[in-house]
């Protein structure tokens, strides 16, 4: 069969929601993925170098750096903090249109195997959330399951966040938690929770707001 690993796993992986668009034929696809040694001034190659593809093509690849708290990898792309399953979607499959998800067939938050990759809308990744139960309530709900993290006064408060805290906190913004709750879940004031869903902070995490807003989650 022609083409990459990739595009093979594309083809093969096809057919639900919303089939990814052919590739287009470019020098991005054609340099991705290298083995071995890699140039590591090419961006491209560098993020193909932190997922792991030694499974099936059509098995999970796992992303190898640094992942958000909620688990999908998180990766330094154009000046800011990305998505990586959004990454290798644009890098195999092309833009991501506005509005629209990178939501994951496997459920398997830090796989950026584009075969296990599809688009969706938030109405899409929202009936599937509540329907596998991933929609956190009562026991299951943050405050219960980390009470070491409530806050219990200023001096309880984490002083710093990390931009993969900020990934996930917009995050679970667009997936409707409460500023209240997310204020508690991460040690900080809700004015500082406001600030970063409006990008008065943090501005240069997913510099683009289709790339948090459109977030994760996991379909199928
Ligand atoms: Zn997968």
């Amino acid at each position: 069969m022609p083409g990459t690993l990739a595009q093979r796993a594309i083809m093969r992986g096809a057919g639900s929601v919303v089939a990814p668009p052919a590739p287009a034929p470019s020098t991005v696809l054609e340099s991705k993925m290298p083995t071995g040694v890699y140039d590591r001034g090419d961006p491209v190659a560098r993020f193909w170098s932190k997922v792991d593809q030694s499974g099936a093509p059509d098995s999970c690849w796992p992303w190898v750096g640094g992942r958000t708290t909620a688990g999908y990898g998180s990766v330094q792309w154009d000046g800011g903090v990305q998505y990586a399953h959004r990454i290798a979607w644009r890098l195999t499959a092309g833009p991501i249109p506005a509005s629209i998800f990178v939501c994951h067939r496997c459920d398997n938050p830090p796989c950026c195997n584009p075969a296990h990759l599809f688009l969706g809308t938030h109405a899409d990744n929202m009936v599937d959330k509540v329907a596998k139960g991933r929609v956190a309530r009562g026991e299951a709900s943050g405050p219960r399951r980390h009470p070491e993290r409530m806050a219990h006064g200023a001096t309880h408060w984490r002083v710093k966040l990390t931009e993969a805290d900020v990934l996930a906190i917009r995050e679970r913004a667009a997936s409707c938690e409460t500023r209240r709750s997310l204020a508690t879940a991460f040690g900080v004031h809700e004015s500082c929770i406001n600030k970063i869903i409006r990008r008065e902070a943090w501005a240069h995490v997913a510099p683009s707001a289709a790339d948090d807003l459109n977030t994760p989650s996991l379909i199928l």
